[in-house]
């Protein structure tokens, strides 16, 4: 392998804004992953085809809930955020980065 210096070819890109992927990325490390996505929620022991809020474990239809996307958690309406469709724990973890980034 030749290596060529080359000064003017390969400039460094410029600093773009960071992308809200990598605050996202960043977000990710820090949420425990409870289900992997696509898993099936906990059925609710109490009641046929029901299946329970991973967060106030409250049995609701399958079609009450939603998979966070970041923790896998499956939550009823009252426990995802609808802004950024997850749960409300993660939204709360969501949160301290976003407010962090617009108190400058
Ligand atoms: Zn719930
Ligand atoms: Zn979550």
């Amino acid at each position: 392998m030749l290596l060529k210096k080359s000064p003017e070819a390969a400039s460094p890109p410029p600093a773009a804004p960071e992308p809200a992927g990598t605050l996202f990325a960043r977000i990710k490390k820090e949420i425990v992953v409870i289900r992997p996505q696509g898993e099936l929620p906990a059925k609710n022991a109490g009641s046929f085809s029901r299946y329970s809020c991973d967060l106030c474990h409250a049995p609701h239809g399958i079609g009450d809930l939603r998979q966070c996307g970041l923790c896998g958690r499956w939550v009823c309406p009252s426990c995802r955020n609808e802004e950024y469709y997850i749960c409300s724990s993660c939204s709360g973890i969501v949160k301290l980065h976003t407010l962090g980034m617009e108190k400058r």
